[in-house]
């Protein structure tokens, strides 16, 4: 078998592999290996096909993104910003444009797009995509590394672990990565599925899948402890709850948990217990659907949350005592989901745990174990909240990966 020579091999055509590709200095080859017959498989599926790339805020707000890893990230976002993303994607005529809720989408709203121009800047650049081409191991020499895959091999100078976390196997994420940095001694946080739906047991709205609630309250109590809370839309499904409020708060949850949601604005009871007394008194003829029409809750969700609380369909707002409005209150400020199960890595948008960041330079996003061994995007111990923060890690270490290796002497 042939050995070629490359200064840097890039293991992973993802976002992270191809930007740090692209961005590489000119003199430099630069050689990313891809085991799919495409690269950029699963950016191709990211914002539903729209690709949610970033989102508004300064660094302050982004490092609050990320769980408690939001601080290795500061130099990488320090160094190439939302607003460089944006910068970089406009002069290659992908304009981006922000949301009122904040998310960043190229103007096209068109992930196949953003793929687009990172392969033309990694071809404009001359950096050899070899697709097919799965990594199987990676070591030192006394000269660089030995790259192998299947049926070939290359020695490099350097080399980027960009393999991506575990989630969407079928996009090519298999969390290969995680056993190349273990060969080198690096430790791996248990990889588990992030930004996952949750199946609650027993489960009694599979009707109302499809039914969205803006801004629900969410709150996560284990042993009797709130363990963490949040406010986010939140979704029905088939099998549970789903929407980027349940998402974000996945990383947080576990099995035996119990999840309560609240469906008003109003945080302590007694506060939700006054607006629906007022509620009542205004309009006292009318049944409660009508009288609850102000909280702006979906016309089948609102009908299924009465029965929850035991009202029958023909209660009027007069005819509400207190222990009905008790258990009205119950179920609009703080619904029970027991969580039997989070989604797997099948459904999961990201993934938790992966290389760990003691082991890796948040300066230059080497490892402090191997010179010349780099890492970048998703196969690194981060996941970060929907909205387009996981995008932007993967461009940001990336970024900075490429140029710590621009200002280094890695020719083979
Ligand atoms: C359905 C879905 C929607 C999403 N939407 C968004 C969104 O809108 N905004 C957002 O910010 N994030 C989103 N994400 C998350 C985002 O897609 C990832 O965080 C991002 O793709 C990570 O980039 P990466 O380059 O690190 O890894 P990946 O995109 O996973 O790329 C890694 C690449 O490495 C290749 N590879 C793996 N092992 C090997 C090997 N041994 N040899 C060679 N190649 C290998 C894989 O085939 C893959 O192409 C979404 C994720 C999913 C699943």
């Amino acid at each position: 078998m042939t050995s070629e020579p490359a200064d840097v091999v890039v293991v992973g055509g993802g976002p992270a592999g191809l930007f740090c590709a692209a961005r590489l200095p000119a003199d430099l080859t630069v050689v990313v290996l891809e085991r799919m017959p495409e690269p950029g498989r699963k950016l191709l599926l990211t914002g539903s096909g729209q690709a949610n790339l970033t989102h508004e805020g300064d660094l302050a707000a982004f490092l609050g993104r990320y769980g408690d890893h939001g601080r290795f990230l500061r130099h990488a976002l320090r160094a190439f910003s939302n607003k460089a993303l944006a910068l970089w994607f406009a002069e290659r005529g992908l304009p981006l444009e922000t949301r009122p809720d904040g998310k960043v989408f190229p103007v096209s709203h068109r992930a196949g797009d953003v793929l687009g121009v990172l392969r033309t800047a990694c071809s404009e650049r001359g950096v050899q995509i070899v697709c097919g081409a799965r990594v199987r191991s990676v070591e030192r020499t006394d000269e660089g590394f030995a790259v192998q895959t299947d049926g070939a091999s290359w020695y490099a100078g350097a080399v980027v672990l960009a393999t991506g976390g575990a989630s969407y196997p079928g996009t090519g994420s298999t969390g290969d990565g995680y056993r190349l940095a273990r060969a080198f001694g690096h430790t791996v946080e248990e990889p588990r599925p992030a930004l996952a739906p949750i199946e609650p047991e027993p489960y009694a709205f599979a009707d109302l899948a499809g039914v969205s609630v803006p801004g629900a309250g969410l709150r996560v109590v284990r042993d009797g402890r709130q363990v963490a809370a949040g406010r986010g839309d939140l979704l029905f499904t088939h099998i549970g709850l789903s929407g980027p409020g349940v998402l974000d708060l996945s990383r947080d949850i576990r099995p035996g948990d119990q999840l309560l949601v609240a469906f008003t604005q109003e945080v302590p009871p007694e506060a939700l217990d006054a607006r629906l007394i007022r509620l009542c008194d205004e309009r006292g003829a009318a049944r409660l659907r009508s009288v609850l029409a102000p909280l702006g809750l979906p016309e089948r969700l609102l009908r299924r949350l009465l029965a929850e609380a035991g009202l029958p369909e023909d209660t009027t707002g007069a005819r509400l005592d207190r222990d009905g409005r008790r258990r009205l209150a119950g179920v609009l400020g703080g619904l029970p989901f027991t969580v039997s199960r989070l989604g797997g890595f099948s459904v999961a948008m990201a993934t938790a745990g992966g290389v760990a960041l003691d082991e890796v330079n948040p300066k230059m996003m080497e490892s402090t174990l191997v010179p010349g061994l780099f890492f970048a995007g998703e196969v690194l111990d981060i996941d970060g909240d929907t909205g387009g923060y996981n995008l932007q890690a993967a461009f940001s270490t990336a970024a900075l990966a490429a140029a710590t290796l621009g200002r280094r002497p890695v020719r083979v």
